[in-house]
């Protein structure tokens, strides 16, 4: 996450249930680290999406299971349920893939988030991003639970996919969620 010009990130190669608050790595903007441990071997991307996105607060990477399923057919996900507007379009991209830890990995990440706020990494996993920490990490398990579902879907049949005149209701309804339109006294009954 993001914390004042610094980014705090999980180390390398420490088990999440094994983690003390001490062992998290603080790296400054350029990537210098501070601490005594190495930052998780993919902190370029996180780094890169601090710096290109300044509405960024929190990455969150994960390798689970639903998500790496469909990141390993190296598919999109489709418009198969509404709730994928959720990530900001109508579709979750999945970016193309590149070894772990490269700066190619990186660039990928981030075109494969322009306007979105969740993307699969091609034979690899997951990143959301949020303006919390909070948040990116509801959206990785709403997501996951989304890959789910659409693998289930695929097993048994061919998803229908919603049209992108659909897609369009549902994320103009999400934009009046987020930003809503303040409203006039005789609209609301003077309340
Ligand atoms: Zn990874």
């Amino acid at each position: 996450m993001r914390y004042s010009d610094w980014v705090l990130i999980t180390p390398s190669g420490i088990r999440y249930d094994a983690l003390e608050p001490s062992q998290i790595v603080e790296l400054d903007m350029e990537g210098k680290a501070e601490g005594r441990m190495k930052p998780s071997s993919e902190w370029r991307f996180h780094l890169d999406l601090y710096r290109a996105r300044p509405e960024v607060g929190a990455v969150v990477h994960t390798h689970p299971p639903h998500g790496t399923a469909v990141a390993v057919l190296r598919r999109d996900l489709p418009a198969f349920h509404y709730y994928v507007a959720a990530a900001g379009g109508t579709t979750i991209r999945c970016a193309p893939y590149a070894t772990f830890g490269t700066q190619l990995l990186s660039d990928y990440v981030l075109r494969a988030l322009e306007d979105r706020t969740a993307c699969l990494l091609a034979n690899h996993g997951m990143v959301t991003i949020g303006p919390t920490l909070e948040e990116a990490a509801q959206l990785s398990v709403e997501v996951e639970v989304l890959c789910g579902i659409y693998l289930q879907a695929l097993a048994a049949g061919e998803p229908h996919i919603l049209s992108d005149d659909e897609m369009q209701e549902v994320l103009d309804k999400y934009d009046e969620y987020r930003n809503p339109t303040p409203r006039k006294p005789w609209e609301t009954g003077g309340r």
